[in-house]
This record gives structure tokens, C-alpha cells and sequence, in this order.
């Protein structure tokens, strides 16, 4: 690293430890931050210190909230007989935005990875069981990532809640919108034609 005065040395260390920041990244960042405004600074400053003092996980769902619980949680025109079960966080967040789903979600915060040493006592599965017992659902919708690790989870899953009498849906897998057949994988095609539908 070329010789900086020590501070921005540090400033241009921390953002490299950002995920997909390198030095070079790094170091414009942080002679950006020197040249903008005092307050844009102080802003940052104050924005990463208010998630990390204010932000943590509703006791419920697993959502991230700065309130417990979330605002999906405590929403009384949600319809409380679908639960919409996701992988992360971020997974929630698109089917939000999309507004596609209106009832309430389970955030399993990861999948089942044993290579990984990732077995079912690290995600949130017992607090989902322990959820369905306590307010049961008329449907539990698997919404989890088309991944062997996700496929892995889903059927995991699956067994887990129709022993228990609960009837368990997945999201369609199949082509994406403005795909091409020709250039689509045997897998994908596949599920497709398995999760077809009548047409209306
Ligand atoms: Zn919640």
C-alpha cells in the first residue's frame, strides 16, 4: 500500500474487510469519504451504528426488526394461515417486494449443508415446529432456493410437517421470465414441465 497518512491507512483497511471490496475499491472509498461533506460522513457513521445497535431478529419469524415482533408479525391483515418458508432474509425481502404472498414467513436462516457441518439444529427449525404448534396453519409453503442444499432442506422439511399432519406446498420451479428453452438445463426443464399447470 502506498504510504498514507495512518489514518486513512485504517479507514482504507476497515472497507477492505467489506464483502466484494478490494484495495483498490477500498482506497477510492476512502478518498471519496475525505473530500465529501462533513455530514455525509457523520451520517454513515451514525446509519451503520443504528443497525448494528438497533436491528436484530423478531423472535417469531426470524425477519430482521427493529422491533419485536416484526411488522409482517404484528400486520393484522395478514392472512395468518399461510406460512412462507425462506432461506434468508433477503429471500423474504423480494417476495415483499414483489408482493406476491400475503400471509406471514418463517426465515430458516440458511439451509442444510452437512459437509458443512450444517445440520438441522442450526437453523431455525425447532422454533418453526414450536410456532406451528402453538398457532397452527392451514398450509406451509416451502419457498427455498433451487439449490441441492435447498432441495435437501425442502425435503427435509416436508417430511418433518406432513408427519405432523400439516399440509406442505413448494413454490414452481421452471423457466424465468423472458428465458429460452434452447438455452435452458435439463433440470430446470424438467421441473417445469412437472409443476405445469391448466391453462387458463
Ligand atoms: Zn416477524
Amino acid at each position: 500500500m502506498p504510504v498514507y497518512p495512518p489514518s486513512l491507512a485504517r479507514l482504507i483497511a476497515q472497507l477492505t474487510k467489506l464483502p466484494g471490496i478490494g484495495e483498490k475499491t477500498a482506497t477510492r472509498l476512502a478518498l471519496f469519504l475525505f473530500r465529501a461533506p462533513t455530514e455525509l460522513a457523520e451520517s454513515l457513521a451514525t446509519s451503520i451504528l443504528e443497525v448494528k445497535r438497533q436491528i436484530g431478529f423478531c423472535s417469531t419469524c426470524f425477519n430482521l426488526t427493529d422491533e419485536d415482533p416484526c411488522l409482517i408479525c404484528r400486520d393484522p391483515s395478514r392472512d395468518v394461515g399461510n406460512l412462507c418458508v425462506v432461506e434468508e432474509v433477503g429471500d423474504l425481502l423480494a417476495l415483499e417486494k414483489a408482493g406476491a404472498f400475503r400471509g406471514r414467513y418463517h426465515v430458516l436462516q440458511g439451509v442444510l449443508a452437512p459437509l458443512d457441518g450444517i445440520g438441522p439444529d442450526n437453523l431455525r427449525i425447532k422454533e418453526l415446529l414450536s410456532r406451528l404448534d402453538r398457532n397452527p396453519v392451514g398450509e406451509v409453503i416451502l419457498a427455498l432456493n433451487p439449490s441441492t442444499e435447498g432441495e435437501t432442506t425442502a425435503a427435509y422439511l416436508a417430511g418433518l410437517l406432513r408427519n405432523r399432519g400439516i399440509r406442505v406446498s413448494r413454490i414452481a420451479q421452471g423457466i424465468p421470465m423472458g428465458g429460452d428453452l434452447k438455452y435452458t438445463d435439463a433440470v430446470t426443464l424438467k421441473r417445469a414441465l412437472e409443476g405445469r399447470r391448466e391453462s387458463s
